[in-house]
């Protein structure tokens, strides 16, 4: 008991002293260097954010100030006053995306009405209203209306001609002239006076190709539709076909400026009658030809489209504003963002004033996304990246990078910031790569600070564990000693007690009866005996210890030595009230054994029988035969070892904690001996126990003896 609260003590004191003298110390010092850092690197990311801040500042607006450059070479009015001269020398050039190698986009003029004059598309038909009115009561007038009842009422198809060709005799403008050539042509087809009307569609074409009819239509196109459809009634295919072919191709380069509905009209007329005649073999290379135009962009329709874009989104929203600012402020440039086609489209414009004929003119840029993405801001933020060491990205309303078009994730201290002056759909998200690299490392450092504070703090208690144990193993043996020498001394203290007063009684007393000197011998006898065999067992202990113990194997008869002890030992077994049972096997071969080393196994393990044996006083000894081996057994029905302490009586100087055993003399010696012999002997022990039930101690020897060397 008392070991163990020393033990208890000795583990308490180590882990005070290991908390207070190294696991606190340890810690604060961690915890104050990791906040030491932590803070440091609070100061460093403050700094790093507001550089950033001004840098990204200036960046945006560095790059607000290049595009104002651009817009400025794109509205410059000599592009506008070029494009108009452009326009008046060749109807049919619409490239002029390209403003300079760094500036993309498309220009357009408007007139002081806001209608559109660049790009040159066509336009309602305004003189063909004008033109009706003029000849509402003239010569002409009536003999026009003379002519179209004949064609329309009467359907007399040739007075009605007849009549048509006097009006085209005193037509009094080319208008007039035309529109009664086309109802000649007409009246020619009905009446089926083919070559004739071909010869009318043929003056109609070659004199009057770029002027309308009254439903918008160049007569260039009516004619010749209307001569290809004669050509085929004629059986004139192919040549029918050769006219409709060049029809479209003029028709695909602009050559007239007709609007997008009548353009589409057209086309698609013809297109359907070429996709459906032109399949036949003796077309094949017309057919070719028609494919691979077919596929082609058209550059007149892109302006169509254009123009009815800015009609349709861009002019409204313009003349909204410039109505609305203020008179005599010079508008020097305005900005619009808008859709195109679902697309974000910017545009920019301004006021020229007195440029034409004197009169104010509108001139707008529809900036090209694209090449504004691609090559103006990616080039401009490549620079500022360069110079500056920060990181751009471009992300749109949906946060897609512009370029690459897929979601890239900010990294978490990057800055994001809005144009200003140009209505971007775009964010310019700006990153501090110092600032990665610093929250990369910090994170780094962090972790590996706290491993290492981990496997300090782990090998500290490790440490702490092993002296711990150290300690108590220490403590354990030093109160194991302390407890031997009381346990020895008391052992030789009351035998030679004993002697002494039986020796002197025997010296005093002269007259003592028989019987009591044989009990005072007797007593002697017996106390001299326990003393040698607790002097032997001490000395062959200090023997082993010391590595000093010889053993004296010589061919002998163990059942005679077994017996023999027995036989001296029985005498005090039996004195005590112990009943004995033997078993010895009578066949046992001769084997080679110290036989004083075996007898002090059997004295002591009988002597612990007897010892630990209280209620029960029975002791069973046998010797037989196993497997090539002999066993030494001596069983008791004592008090048995509970399975805690089983492993540990073995140890020197153990002897289990309990009331029993601390009030029964003993040196903690006896089963230390008796296993050392065993072993000599190339044997060991073993040991069945139950607590309250009685021990089975078993000694194996084998007969071959105990191995050379
Ligand atoms: P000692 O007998 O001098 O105490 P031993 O080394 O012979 O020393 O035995 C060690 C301990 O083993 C004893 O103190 C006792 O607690 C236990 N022991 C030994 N033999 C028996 C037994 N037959 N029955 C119960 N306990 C025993």
């Amino acid at each position: 008991m008392k070991i163990f609260t020393q033990e208890i003590l000795a583990r308490k004191k180590i882990v005070i002293i290991f908390l207070l003298a190294i696991l606190l110390p340890s810690l604060i010092v961690g915890y104050l260097s990791l906040r030491a850092f932590s803070s440091r690197r609070e100061a460093v990311k403050k700094l790093l954010e507001s550089n950033l801040w001004i840098s990204a500042e200036a960046a945006l607006k560095s790059t607000e100030k290049t595009l104002f450059e651009r817009e400025k070479e794109a509205l410059d009015r000599e592009n506008f006053a070029r494009l108009i001269l452009q326009k008046e020398a060749d109807q049919t050039i619409f490239n002029y995306s390209f403003i300079s190698k760094n500036t993309a986009g498309k220009l357009f003029l408007l007139d002081n009405n806001y209608q559109i004059v660049i790009p040159k598309t066509g336009r309602e038909n305004i003189q063909i209203l004008s033109w009706e009115k003029n000849i509402k009561d003239n010569e002409f007038a009536k003999i026009l209306k003379r002519a179209e009842f004949f064609e329309f009422s009467e359907g007399n198809y040739s007075q009605a001609g007849e009549v048509y060709l006097k009006c085209i005799s005193i037509a009094p403008s080319k208008q007039h002239k035309a529109f009664a050539l086309e109802s000649l042509g007409r009246c020619y087809l009905s009446s089926k006076k083919y070559d004739k009307a071909y010869k009318v569609y043929s003056e109609l074409s070659s004199k009057y190709e770029q002027l309308q009819n009254k439903a918008g239509h160049p007569y260039g196109i009516v004619a010749a539709i209307q001569s290809s459809e004669i050509d085929k009634l004629q059986k004139r295919e192919e040549i029918g076909l050769n006219i409709l072919f060049n029809l479209y191709k003029k028709i695909l380069n602009g050559f007239w400026l007709i609007n997008l509905p009548t353009y589409d009209f057209f086309i698609s007329e013809i297109e359907s009658y070429l996709d459906n005649n032109l399949q036949q073999e003796k077309f094949l290379k017309m057919h070719e030809s028609y494919t691979a135009l077919r596929k082609q962009k058209s550059h007149y329709l892109q302006e169509l489209v254009f123009s009815d874009f800015l009609k349709r989104e861009a002019i409204p929203k313009i003349k909204e504003k410039l109505t609305h600012s203020r008179e005599g402020v010079e508008v020097q440039s305005e900005r619009l963002l808008t859709t195109h086609r679902e697309d974000f489209c910017l545009i920019s414009y301004t006021i020229l004033p007195n440029f034409y004929s004197n009169k104010t003119f509108y001139g707008g840029f529809y900036w090209d996304m694209n090449h504004l993405k691609k090559e103006t801001l990616t080039k401009l933020f490549e620079d500022i990246s360069k110079d500056s060491g920060l990181q751009f990205q471009i992300v749109d309303e949906r946060s897609l990078n512009i370029l690459s078009e897929k979601e890239e994730l900010a990294p978490e201290d990057s800055l994001i910031l809005s144009y200003r002056q140009f209505p971007l759909p775009w964010k310019v998200v700006v990153t501090q790569p110092a600032s990665i690299g610093l929250e990369r490392t910090a994170r780094r450092e962090n972790f590996f600070y706290g491993v290492l504070l981990a496997v300090i703090v782990v090998l500290m208690f490790l440490g702490a564990f092993l002296i711990a144990r150290d300690i108590s193993r220490e403590s354990e043996t030093t109160s194991l000693k302390t407890q031997f020498i009381h346990n020895v001394s008391h052992e030789l203290k009351t035998p030679l007690t004993l002697i002494r007063l039986y020796g002197e009684t025997l010296q005093r007393k002269e007259n003592l009866k028989k019987e009591e000197k044989e009990e005072a011998y007797e007593i002697i006898t017996k106390e001299s005996e326990r003393l040698s065999h607790m002097i032997n067992n001490v000395l062959d202990f200090s023997r082993i210890e010391m590595s000093r113990k010889e053993f004296n194997f010589k061919n002998n008869d163990l059942a005679k030595v077994a017996q023999n002890t027995l036989d001296s030992y029985r005498y005090h077994l039996e004195k005590k009230g112990f009943s004995i049972q033997k078993e010895i096997a009578s066949d046992l071969p001769e084997m080679n054994f110290d036989g004083e080393a075996i007898a002090s196994v059997l004295v002591n393990l009988l002597s612990n029988a007897m010892k630990f044996s209280h209620k029960i006083k029975e002791v069973t000894v046998k010797l037989f035969k196993d497997n090539g081996n002999v066993v030494l057994q001596v069983a008791d029905k004592g008090i048995g070892i509970s399975p805690k302490d089983i492993s540990r009586i073995f140890q020197r100087f153990y002897r289990v904690k309990n009331k029993i055993v601390s009030e029964t003399r003993g040196s903690g010696l006896g089963l230390t001996l008796v296993k050392h012999i065993s072993e000599a002997h190339g044997g060991w022990i073993k040991v069945e126990s139950e607590p309250e039930k009685g021990s089975i101690f078993s000694v194996i020897l084998p007969i071959s003896g105990p191995k050379k060397g």
